[in-house]
């Protein structure tokens, strides 16, 4: 299998995107290559708490994350998606961008209470995105234990907003 180091090395950095200042990391490498993802698929899973019951994925990278994680796992998966995308009764939380406001949304019925939950995404940045999803799940009557992220941005201290356990495989 390949180490995480192997995979890592094949993530691009891309200057000023989406706009100028941002350094976007683009995993899509990882991705197109067959051994690569399935060794992150096996990493992410091995790394997940065994009391996992239920994947969270924030769309859209963390969808591939965890659904491909999900096939070394005993789990499902749920999708938090933008607004307007789910088609049946959701539950839905605002959060504050840089300029005006996002929001998440997640199937009412998904979440049972007491469910264990682990939250994936590719990258941890303000921490913003993260820090809905947590708020979200818990309103729902979920127990996030873990976070658990490729990449987390640690100069930008968005851990420093969530209550649960974060993994971040790489932390620049
Ligand atoms: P934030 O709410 O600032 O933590 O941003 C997290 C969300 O934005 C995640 O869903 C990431 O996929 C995406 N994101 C933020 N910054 C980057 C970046 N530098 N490269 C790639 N994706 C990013």
């Amino acid at each position: 299998m390949m180490t995480l180091e192997d995979v890592t090395s094949l993530i691009v950095d891309v200057k000023d995107f989406p706009k100028p200042g941002i350094t976007f990391k683009d995993i899509t490498p990882i991705l197109e290559n067959s051994e690569a993802f399935r060794a992150l698929a096996t990493i992410f899973a091995q790394n997940t708490p065994k009391q996992v019951n239920k994947l969270v994925a924030i769309e859209s990278r963390g969808f591939i994350l965890a659904s491909a994680m999900a096939q070394h796992m005993n789990v499902g998966v749920i999708l938090m998606r933008k607004p307007g995308k789910l088609p049946r009764k959701t539950l839905s939380q605002t959060y504050q961008l840089e300029y005006g406001e996002d929001q998440l949304e997640i199937h009412d019925h998904s979440i049972e209470n007491d469910d264990s939950i682990a939250i994936i995404d590719d990258v941890l940045a303000t921490g913003g995105t993260a820090e809905a999803a947590e708020k979200l799940i818990t309103r729902a009557g979920g127990r996030v234990v873990q976070f658990q992220f490729l990449i987390e941005l640690g100069f930008l201290k968005g851990r420093d907003k969530l209550s649960s356990p974060v993994l971040s495989h790489i932390v620049l």
